[in-house]
């Protein structure tokens, strides 16, 4: 498993309100999808990604994250936010070829 994304993921404070989740169009559950990878729960982390959004795995490469999920992350204060389209690629590629 990808360092970089475990390391990302770690990061995550794992907000009671996730203001990632608040910004993101169709409200991808990214604390509850951090939370289930660093349980080593990725195949359920993917079943509820593409439950919630089918083109999850595209969105992950495509969407202006810095406008949604990633923007709107606490960790912004730092300039440092969650890198959240790279958990969620990881995730959803990871699933697509299980
Ligand atoms: S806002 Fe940032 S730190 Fe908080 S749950 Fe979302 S990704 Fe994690």
């Amino acid at each position: 498993m990808s360092k970089h994304v475990i390391d990302e993921a770690k990061r995550c404070l794992q907000c009671k309100n996730p203001r990632c989740k608040m910004g993101c169009p169709v409200s991808t559950p990214v604390n509850d999808m951090v939370k289930m990878l660093l349980e080593g729960d990725i195949i359920k982390a993917g079943e509820m990604l593409f439950e919630n959004n089918p083109l999850s795995s595209v969105c992950s490469l495509v969407c202006p994250v810095e406008k949604f999920c990633e923007g709107n992350c606490i960790l912004n204060h730092k300039n440092n936010p969650i890198q959240v389209s790279i958990i969620e690629n990881y995730i959803s590629e990871y699933y697509l070829e299980f």
